[in-house]
């Protein structure tokens, strides 16, 4: 049985028939690569992205194929809002630095992501970041992100000073589901109720639950595409019952678009997302790139235009290893699906 909500897996060969593989310059190193390669594929409802990073296997990656496909065959669920909220994001910068960081964004800013945990760096000098964003931003949402930098002990330590600037949630402070259900006890034994995000710890589809059953969260951070895509990772979110901030893989403006649909499809959006990553890419597919104005990101769709497809096309050495993914992916998803 099939219903207008279930992917009905196309044949490989139209899916193989559209592919164009791109390799686009990092403006920043990013997981030790220089160049984000992505695939793409046309179905009859658009352009999907098929980009999961290259040492995924296809336990983990055929989610990723799955979203592409939902995107290219079956097209985005019918949205309820047409923009998303987006949040600056502030490194793990100087104090005095802050500023800078702060004015390359266009227009105003409704909320920003602080990097805090920083290897080499102490307590003080994310007291002193955080500081200056709020004594600049005295309205603004501030979240910090700590990409599991801290050990128990120090997560908690550096948490109840933070909390005093006030801020929306804190992600990831601590590497495992275990350890952030320890901090956020912990914090709410003193009295502290900041709110915990989970990022890193949500990388499958089934992690969500496990984040939700060990409380370990308040808040997750997902992406389209490991989630199996929109669809599936709309019901996924409805079990956990935790509200959700939608972030990109690193995607091009294609990838972004998935996202922003997620984004715009989930019954409540109370957070900035990370959806403002292509200005990370020295490239994109598309001249239109969906970025944001004012801290808001459009809800489109997104056609790439062929000269730039061509500009940014990989090697056929690439190319051909992509097909090939692509075909053990396939295999994977049609036997489990
Ligand atoms: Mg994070």
């Amino acid at each position: 049985m099939t219903s207008a909500n279930e992917l009905v897996v196309p044949p490989l060969d139209d899916i193989l028939s559209t592919l164009r593989v791109v390799s686009i310059p990092m403006k920043v190193k990013f997981r030790g690569v220089t160049y984000r390669e992505s695939a793409l594929i046309k179905g009859p409802a658009g352009w999907g992205e098929f980009a999961p990073f290259l040492e995924y296997q296809p336990a983990e990656a055929s989610a990723w194929l799955k979203g592409a496909l939902e995107a290219a065959w079956q097209g985005f669920p019918e949205p309820k809002r047409h923009e998303i909220p987006l949040n600056a994001t502030v490194p793990a910068v100087g104090a005095h630095e802050v500023e800078r960081v702060l004015s390359r964004y266009e227009g105003s800013i409704r909320e920003v992501k602080v990097k805090v945990a920083e290897k080499g760096q102490t307590l003080s000098d994310d007291c002193a970041r955080v500081a200056k964003v709020r004594e600049l931003l005295p309205d603004a949402g501030i979240k910090v992100d700590a990409n599991m930098g801290w050990d128990l002990p120090q997560a908690v330590e550096s948490l109840t000073h933070l909390s005093e600037y006030d801020l929306l949630y804190a992600e990831q402070p601590v590497a495992t589901i275990e350890g952030l259900a320890q901090v956020r006890a912990e914090l709410r034994e003193k009295g502290n109720s900041l709110l915990i995000a989970a990022d890193e710890s949500v990388r499958k589809a089934e992690d969500p639950l496990k984040v939700a059953q060990a409380k370990a969260a308040d808040v997750l951070i997902i992406k389209a595409a490991p989630l199996g895509g929109i669809r599936s990772a709309l019901r996924i979110v409805e079990k956990s019952g935790l509200p959700c901030v939608i972030s990109s893989a690193l995607e091009t403006s294609i990838g972004i678009s998935a996202g922003a649909a997620l984004a715009a499809s989930l019954p409540e959006l109370p957070f900035g997302c990370g959806l403002g990553t292509v200005s990370l890419l020295d490239g994109d597919v598309t001249e239109n790139s969906l970025v944001a104005r004012d801290g808001m990101l459009p809800v489109r769709t997104v056609e790439p235009s062929q000269e730039l497809l061509t500009r940014f096309s990989a090697s056929d050495a690439r190319v051909r290893w992509w097909r090939e993914r692509i075909e053990h992916n396939y295999a994977h998803l049609v036997i489990n699906n």
